[in-house]
């Protein structure tokens, strides 16, 4: 179980300044090192001591990892940008607003500016049982505690469950689905590109893990293309608190209109599995419409087929149906 002791345990500390030191770095310490990037997620599971890493490699230092910058076919965000600046950014707001509004529902404004778009796409789930130390199988354990009769789950998962029930927390992820963005990640042996939705991934992928990368791994930058710019956006986040808290379910959507119809759309939704959802079939049902009441009413019907809510949650059911609906409402 967890004690908070406020006292980090000791590992060794490595600050590159560039991108390939960092890599060899995490090679040599492969499976022991934790990449830090605003510290916002990574000093919670430290202070807690449910994570101890024997090499952190502070990524504080290198900056070609921070900046927006323009590019052939589109612009390229670099993964330790801040939140705060992805929010002000004239390019990202004029042209991928739904990315400026996630980037802007994400916390204070405090996290914000030291949090960084690399760290929010890579964040760990919050599901307390497993950040408090319960030998969970997300743990390497044997159970979820989470989905037992008498758990607290009211902020679990409804679909994409294989044994956890946790959810992915991070606002930006859908919006970066949204607009189709592709996730660069490098290691000591080449790069890989992975489209948004394939970079995050569930547990009956690997249970231990959010996303594809692995502890060798740094996603270096975002590409967002171009063909997503200045469509009509969508986003919305549902939460506990007016002020400041993580989703219980949000939705982000981009939709391309031509002479009042939508000819393509992209719509996530996030909260309610353990990894952003991209509702394929919703966005092939509301092509070819305005966008009218009928459709986002079967969209919204759609986009919750298979949901299996569990004992404490099937309020995100409804919730999940009606921000659907909005969004495709919106588009009319
Ligand atoms: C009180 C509080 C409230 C919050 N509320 C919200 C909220 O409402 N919505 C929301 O979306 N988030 C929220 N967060 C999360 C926060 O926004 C941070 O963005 C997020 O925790 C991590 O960002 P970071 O830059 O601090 O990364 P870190 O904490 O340093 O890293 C997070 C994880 O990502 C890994 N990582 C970081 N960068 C890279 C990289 N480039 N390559 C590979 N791995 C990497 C780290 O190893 C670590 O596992 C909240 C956090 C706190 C503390």
């Amino acid at each position: 179980m967890a004690k908070i002791r406020d006292m980090i345990p000791a590992f060794e500390l490595f600050q590159p300044t560039t991108v390939g030191d960092a890599l060899e770095l995490l090679d040599e310490h492969r499976g022991q090192a934790w990449v830090l990037a605003g510290g916002l997620d990574s000093f919670d599971w430290f202070k807690d001591r449910v994570k101890r890493p024997s090499a952190v490699v502070d990524l504080g230092g290198i900056s070609e990892l921070t900046g927006i910058r323009d590019v052939e076919d589109g612009i390229e965000i670099g993964a330790m940008t801040s939140l705060t600046e992805i929010e002000r950014d004239e390019r990202v707001r004029s042209g991928f607003s739904v990315l400026a509004d996630a980037a802007r529902h994400v916390a204070t404004p405090q996290i914000r500016n030291q949090g960084t778009l690399g760290g929010n796409v890579s964040q760990d789930t919050r599901c307390w049982y497993y950040r408090s130390g319960w030998p969970c199988y997300r743990a390497g354990g044997n159970t979820c505690y989470a989905a037992a009769p008498q758990a607290m789950n009211r902020e679990h998962c409804i679909m994409g469950r294989s044994r956890c029930v946790a959810v992915n927390p991070s606002d930006t992820a859908p919006a970066l689905i949204a607009v189709d963005a592709k996730m660069v990640v490098e290691s000591n042996g080449g790069s890989t590109v992975h489209d948004a939705e394939d970079f995050f991934i569930g547990p009956a992928i690997d249970i231990t893990r959010m996303t594809v990368m692995k502890s060798q791994d740094l996603l270096t930058r975002i590409h967002i293309p171009a063909r997503w710019a200045d469509a009509d956006f969508y986003y919305e986040k549902i939460r506990d608190r007016g002020s400041w808290d993580f989703q219980l379910v949000s939705v982000a959507a981009a939709f391309r209109k031509s002479e009042g119809k939508i000819e393509e759309a992209r719509i996530s939704v996030n909260g309610v599995a353990p990894f952003p959802v991209r509702l394929d079939a919703v966005e092939r049902l509301v092509q070819g419409t305005s966008g009218d009441e009928s459709t986002a009413s079967a969209a919204g019907e759609l986009a919750i087929q298979g949901a299996r809510p569990l004992r404490h949650n099937d309020y995100k059911v409804a919730m999940m149906r009606n921000l659907v609906r909005r969004a495709v409402r919106s588009v009319s």
